[in-house]
């Protein structure tokens, strides 16, 4: 095994998205675009919402990638064009490809606007290769108990795509992704394999590194994630294939060219995501 070196640290910053929830989000920035093949990073929160003031992300369209949402804490509701409606909770992945088009709506869970509670989760935006930017879309979603975990004294794994110790994640990507939530007690360290090549990167959330995402060399075969401070730290380790293919980014549409870009703008316009029906 060869140790893979951080050539770049970066900090997140925070800004509002949707309707006005702030998110703490490493990229994109106009210092780094994307990490091929991920496209973007949100943290929501965590935050105490108080209650009437939960804030969500209302119709929306997306195409040509995949959002990737997981709760630590609350939850969301989400529905779509395609008359799906579903309830991501607490330790929960949804997985949608958006692939063609949809339009969603992901707000907050209806008892955490009306009670208030605490809200913690991650988007990640995974682009797809330009082969299947028009698949039809669909939604992996797997509740808390569903995702496997490594468990070792108080250090877990949770393993939501690709594999980790022998453990393969439940989720089925377009190219190889892999996505681990790695929660490590004070003085411990972890190994993780990646493949030879492949993008990988650590966004720290808690602990010592908070706010910090490092992105390592493609050289080398694993990571070595090393926990220092007094306190717990949690980690979400991704790792994938670099599409190497021209990005075209306008908004919710992630496509090739800036020509599928003004078809995705001119097919939303004129109706042809369809529309959540209420
Ligand atoms: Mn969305």
């Amino acid at each position: 095994m060869s140790e893979r070196t951080v050539v770049a640290t970066v900090e997140a910053h925070r800004q509002l998205e949707g309707a006005g929830f702030e998110v703490r989000r490493p990229f994109p920035s106009p210092r780094l675009s994307l990490v091929d093949p991920f496209l973007l990073l949100d943290e929501m929160g965590p935050v105490e919402v108080e209650p009437g003031q939960a804030k969500g992300a209302p119709d929306h369209p997306h195409r040509g990638f995949e959002t990737v949402t997981y709760m630590i804490s609350g939850a969301s509701e989400h529905e779509d064009s395609a008359g799906n409606a579903g309830r991501i909770g607490p330790g929960a992945v949804q997985w949608m490809t958006a692939g063609s088009g949809v339009i969603h709506s992901e707000m907050p869970a209806r008892e955490l606007n009306a009670d208030g509670g605490r809200m913690h989760g991650f988007q990640l935006w995974v682009n797809l290769p330009a082969a299947q930017k028009m698949i039809a879309p669909r939604y992996q979603e797997f509740a808390a108990g569903q995702i496997p975990k490594v468990s070792d004294d108080g250090l877990v794994v949770r393993i939501i795509a690709g594999s980790f110790g022998g453990v393969a994640g439940p989720v089925e990507t377009h190219s190889p992704v892999t996505y681990l939530h790695v929660s490590l007690p004070s003085g411990r360290e972890i190994r993780v394999d990646v493949a030879e090549g492949e993008t990988a990167m650590v966004y720290t959330f808690a602990g010592d590194g908070d706010g910090t995402l490092r992105i390592y060399d493609t050289e080398g075969d694993e990571i070595v994630l090393a926990n220092s401070g007094s306190e717990p730290s949690e980690h979400l380790v991704l790792a994938g294939q670099a599409l190497r293919e021209p990005v075209a980014r306008y908004g919710p549409f992630v496509m090739n060219t800036s020509q599928e870009i003004e078809t995705a703008i001119s097919d939303f316009q004129s109706g042809r995501f369809g529309a959540i029906a209420r």
